[in-house]
Order: structure tokens, then sequence, then C-alpha cells
């Protein structure tokens, strides 16, 4: 690993505080099934009983959903990224094995692969 501690620290700081900006959003949207494993479920907003209302609940349904499927893989991919930090194997591409370059992991740390395999 040529990634230094210092370095390290500020990847991890980064990652916590995604993870957190990442909860928060989606606790907007969604309630949390399995925190650890950043499993969530959208959640259904009933406003009212009006046809109407029904049909901009399910408008907005179906865009949060989206939102949160985007949310919630991102939030899988930083804690895991944070997992890895915790069995020394952060920096690593999941495919090849190989060391992903610092400027990759700055750009987003919770990158799981090198450019190549990307
Ligand atoms: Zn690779």
């Amino acid at each position: 690993m040529t990634l230094d501690k210092k370095t390290l620290e500020e990847l991890r700081t980064t990652l916590l505080k995604e993870k957190e900006e990442l909860e928060k959003n989606l606790g907007k949207i969604a309630r949390p099934i399995d925190k650890e494993e950043g499993d969530y479920e959208t959640t259904f907003s009933e406003i009212g009983t009006d046809k109407e209302d029904n049909a901009t609940e399910v408008d907005q349904y179906t865009q949060n959903l989206s939102v949160e499927n985007t949310l919630e893989k991102k939030l899988q991919d930083v804690l895991d990224a944070l997992e890895r930090f915790e069995n020394g194997t952060y920096g690593k591409c999941e495919n090849c094995d190989k060391e992903i370059p610092l400027e990759r992991l700055k750009a987003n740390p919770s990158a799981r692969t090198c450019i190549k395999c990307k």
C-alpha cells in the first residue's frame, strides 16, 4: 500500500461525510431497512384521497424511487469502501487487485476499481 496514513485519513473523513450526507438525503424519501448494509425502502407518502392527489403521489413516488436507488447504490459503495478501511484492503481494485491511483481515489473515494477495470 503506497497510501500514507494522512492521505488515508483524509479519504476516510471524506467518505464519512459522504455517508452522513447520503443518509440524510435518503432519510427524506426512504426509511432504513438495514442501516448497516445501506438498505433503504422508498416511503410512499399519502397526501390525500383525491384522485388528483393520488396521481401526484404516484409521480412523486416514482421519482423518489429512482432517486432512492441512485443514493442507495452510492451509499453502499461508501459503506463498502469504509469496510475496506477496516480490513486494510482499501485502495485496491476489486477486479484486478492492483492499487487504484490516488488521483482516482481523491476524485471518488468510494471507487471500487481502477480506471482500467471501470
Ligand atoms: Zn483493476
